[in-house]
C-alpha cells in the first residue's frame, strides 16, 4: 500500500458535545457535585444504565478505577484472592493489587477466552472472578456464572473493550455482579480517559459511589427518583469508607454522553470490518482467526489472529514485512516489555506464574487495530498487505485465489 492508513488516529467528537461544552465552560460548571441535580456526569449515569438496562451505574475516572472500586465495594477480606485470565493489559492484575487483593492468573486459550479446565481447576483457591473480555473475546459466561454460583463467588465483569457485545441475548457487562467499562480513547467511545461501573446492587453500588469521592451527603445526588433500598445503603455506609477520589469532570461527561447516541452504528461498522478482514485471512493457510462462540455477537474495533506453522524468527520477519507494507501488527508475546504480556507483570507478588498455553498462544498471536471509522476498501488493503507480508517470508505456495 503507498499511504500507510493510520489506524492510531482519532475519530472528530460529535458536533452535540460542542454547544454543551461551551456551556460548561461558560459557567464553569465542571464539577459532578456543585449542580443540585441533573450534572452531566449524573446525567451519563442515568442514560447508560438504561440503555444496559442496568439498575445503577457510577462514572468515573478509568476502568481501571471502576475496576478498584468493584473490588472495593466486594468488601473482600484484605489478601483475597481474585481469579484473573492470564492474557489481559496489565492495568488489571494493578486494579487488584491496588485494592489490597492478590491476583491469581488461569490459562487463557488460542482463542484468547478463559481456559474453562484451568478456571475451574483454580477456583477452589480463590475469594472472586475477575474476567477479562481481553479484546472483546467473550469467554464461555454461561459456564463461569455457574461454576461461580455455585461456589457463591462474585464475579465482576471487565468490559472495557466490549461495549456493545452480547452474549447469548445478555449484554456483556450486565451478567456478573458488577460491570466495567472504558471510555479511554482506544475505545469504542472516547473520552481521553474515562469509566464507568454497571450493576443492579444496591449495597455495592453505594459503597462505590461513596468511595469515588461522594463526600458527605453528595450521594444524594445519585438519586434520581427515590430508592428506598439504595438510600438505606447509603445510609449504612455514611463516613464509614475511605475517599478515594475517582470522579469524573462534567467537561468528560458531555464527551461521552455525545457519543451514546453512535454506538450501534460503531459496533455495526467494527463487526463489519472485522469479519471482512478476518475472512480474508483465515481463507490463507498461514492464519487462523479464533471465530466467535456459539451465541456471542462481538463489537470489535482491532483483529486477532494466530500465525500457523512460523516459527519466532518468521514471526518476527512477518511483523517487519507488515510494517513496510503500512500495517503495524502487534505480536503480544514478541514486542519488549508488552503490557499484555504476563511475564512483564513483575510488579505481582512471587515467581512469575508458570501458563504455558497462555505463552505460546502469545508468541503467535497478532493484533492490529480496525478502528470502526474504516471503509470497506481500506479493509481490503490491510487484509492484503498482511498476506503479501507472510507471503514474502514463506515458501508456501498461494493456496488462494488472485
Ligand atoms: C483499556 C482496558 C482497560 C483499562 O481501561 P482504562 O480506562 O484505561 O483504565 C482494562 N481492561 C481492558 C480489557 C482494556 O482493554
Amino acid at each position: 500500500m503507498t499511504q500507510p492508513l493510520d489506524v492510531h488516529a482519532a475519530e472528530p467528537i460529535p458536533e452535540a458535545a460542542r454547544a454543551e461544552i461551551d456551556r460548561l465552560l461558560a459557567s464553569g460548571d465542571l464539577f459532578r457535585y456543585t449542580a443540585p441535580q441533573d450534572a452531566p456526569v449524573a446525567l451519563l449515569e442515568r442514560e447508560f444504565a438504561a440503555a444496559m438496562g442496568a439498575r445503577h451505574a457510577l462514572a468515573v475516572s478509568s476502568c481501571s478505577a471502576a475496576l478498584f472500586l468493584s473490588l472495593r465495594a466486594l468488601d473482600l477480606p484484605q489478601g483475597a484472592r481474585v481469579l484473573i485470565p492470564g492474557f489481559t493489559f496489565a492495568a488489571v492484575p494493578s486494579s487488584v493489587i491496588h485494592a489490597g487483593c492478590v491476583p491469581v492468573l488461569c490459562e487463557v486459550g488460542e482463542d484468547y477466552r478463559i481456559d474453562m479446565g484451568d478456571f475451574a481447576a483454580k477456583l477452589g483457591d480463590v475469594d472472586a472472578v475477575l474476567v477479562s473480555h481481553m479484546r472483546g473475546h467473550t469467554s464461555d459466561m454461561d459456564a463461569i456464572m455457574a461454576l461461580c454460583d455455585a461456589r457463591g463467588l462474585p464475579v465482576i465483569e471487565d468490559a472495557a473493550h466490549s461495549l456493545g457485545t452480547i452474549w447469548r441475548g445478555r449484554r456483556i457487562g450486565t451478567i456478573g455482579r458488577v460491570g466495567c467499562f472504558s471510555f479511554q480513547s482506544y475505545k469504542l467511545v472516547n473520552a481521553g480517559e474515562g469509566g464507568i461501573l454497571i450493576t443492579d446492587d444496591a449495597d455495592l453500588v453505594a459503597r462505590a459511589v461513596i468511595m469515588s469521592g461522594a463526600y458527605e451527603h453528595n450521594w444524594a445526588k445519585h438519586l434520581a427518583a427515590p430508592d428506598p433500598a439504595l438510600e438505606a445503603a447509603f445510609a449504612r455506609w455514611q463516613n464509614r469508607l475511605p475517599l478515594y477520589n475517582l470522579r469524573l469532570s462534567n467537561l468528560s461527561a458531555a464527551i461521552i454522553r455525545a457519543q451514546l447516541p453512535e454506538i450501534a452504528d460503531r459496533v455495526r461498522a467494527g463487526r463489519a470490518n472485522h469479519d471482512r478482514v478476518a475472512a480474508a485471512l483465515d481463507a490463507a493457510p498461514w492464519f487462523s482467526v479464533p471465530e466467535a462462540l456459539p451465541g456471542e455477537e462481538r463489537a470489535p474495533d482491532s483483529i486477532q489472529f494466530n500465525l500457523v506453522g512460523m516459527d519466532d524468527a518468521e514471526t518476527r520477519a512477518f511483523a517487519r514485512e507488515a510494517a513496510a507494507r503500512g500495517v503495524k501488527v502487534q505480536v503480544f508475546g514478541m514486542s519488549a516489555d508488552n503490557a499484555r504480556a504476563f511475564w512483564n507483570w513483575q510488579f505481582l507478588p512471587g515467581e512469575v506464574p508458570d501458563l504455558p498455553r497462555t505463552r505460546a498462544m502469545l508468541m503467535r498471536a497478532c493484533d492490529v487495530r480496525l478502528p470502526t471509522r474504516l471503509t470497506g476498501e481500506e479493509c481490503d488493503m490491510i487484509a492484503a498487505a498482511l498476506l503479501a507480508a507472510a507471503e514474502a517470508i514463506t515458501d508456501a505456495p498461494r493456496a488462494y485465489g488472485t
